[in-house]
């Protein structure tokens, strides 16, 4: 399905916008010297190539389908060094093994015993280098056991524009289910750990759920105008299947009611009183249950 994803084929070829086309590829210059190449996977899956353009160094966030990512990695004349693994799930780790084969000398980072061709095992605070980029490992569990986000900054330019991989821990106005964690667990990881970022942080997460995510966000917080807004602007996004990515934190902590346990409106609709933790819980359980039209 590598024709589908020429930018503006989809125009011509209507028929092709049916289920399975996710998004056009997109290209995001930062202030600094990162860049970073959104490529949609799977159905609704991103992988992230995160280029040094001083160096020419680059690291692939949940290379899921490698033969993609390799085409990207010659178009843009790159040096892939860097498999950055955000968790063991198959629609992000599940391209790893045949990548290594495919380039030599990967180093394939993780925090998860269970992710394929782990030679790099990393928890909190740990810290990695691409090109002139530092990446620190949050150590985010909840979703999985060993889910980790990958925050970037510029050695540069340590005040532009950091980046934050969230995977499937924090997406855009939504969270990830909590199947090996607990709702203390995804607090700890969006409230102390990512809400805690600089608001200026851009936010690029593992799936594009942005609309189902604030259509929710819309019936916990009805009068919220930032959630309105956002969801009119992802809903015209998507209908010329652009990503949302990236977000920012300013915007999550606006619009996203996981990131909005405190937030009087958000408990007063889930009902648990001030209680943060069995809010997160309670918003969890709604969501589960929420359907979209
Ligand atoms: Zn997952």
């Amino acid at each position: 399905m590598q024709f589908v994803l020429q930018k503006g084929f989809s125009l011509f070829l209507p028929f092709l916008r049916r289920k399975s086309f996710h998004s056009q590829p997109k290209f995001v210059k930062h202030l600094n010297n990162m860049r970073v190449n959104i490529l949609p996977a799977l159905g609704d899956n991103y992988m992230y190539l995160l280029i040094d353009e001083k160096t020419r160094e680059a690291a692939i966030v949940d290379p899921v389908e490698p033969n993609k990512v390799l085409t990207a990695v010659k178009a843009e004349n790159v040096n892939l060094t860097t498999v950055l693994t955000t968790h063991h799930h198959w629609d992000h780790a599940g391209g790893n093994e045949e990548l290594v084969k495919l380039v030599p000398n990967l180093t394939v980072v993780g925090g998860d015993e269970r992710v394929g061709a782990l030679n790099k095992k990393v928890s909190t605070g740990d810290q990695l280098t691409i090109g002139q980029m530092n990446v620190e490992c949050l150590f985010t569990p909840c979703h999985t056991k060993g889910h980790i986000c990958y925050y970037v900054t510029s050695k540069d330019n340590p005040n532009d524009d950091p980046l934050v991989f969230t995977g499937d821990t924090l997406f855009v106005s939504g969270c990830g289910k909590f199947f090996e964690g607990t709702p203390q667990q995804m607090h700890r990881a969006l409230i102390d750990v990512l809400a805690n970022l600089p608001l200026n942080t851009r936010v690029y997460c593992g799936h594009e759920y942005t609309v189902t995510n604030l259509k929710f966000a819309n019936s916990v917080e009805p009068n919220n105008e930032d959630i309105i807004n956002k969801l009119k602007w992802a809903q015209e996004m998507r209908s010329r299947n652009e990503p949302t990515v990236p977000s920012t934190i300013a915007d999550e902590n606006k619009t996203n009611p996981f990131m909005r346990v405190n937030v009087q409106s958000v408990q007063k609709h889930v009902n648990k009183g001030n209680d943060v933790i069995a809010t997160m819980e309670e918003l969890r359980h709604l969501k589960n249950n929420f359907r979209a039209d």
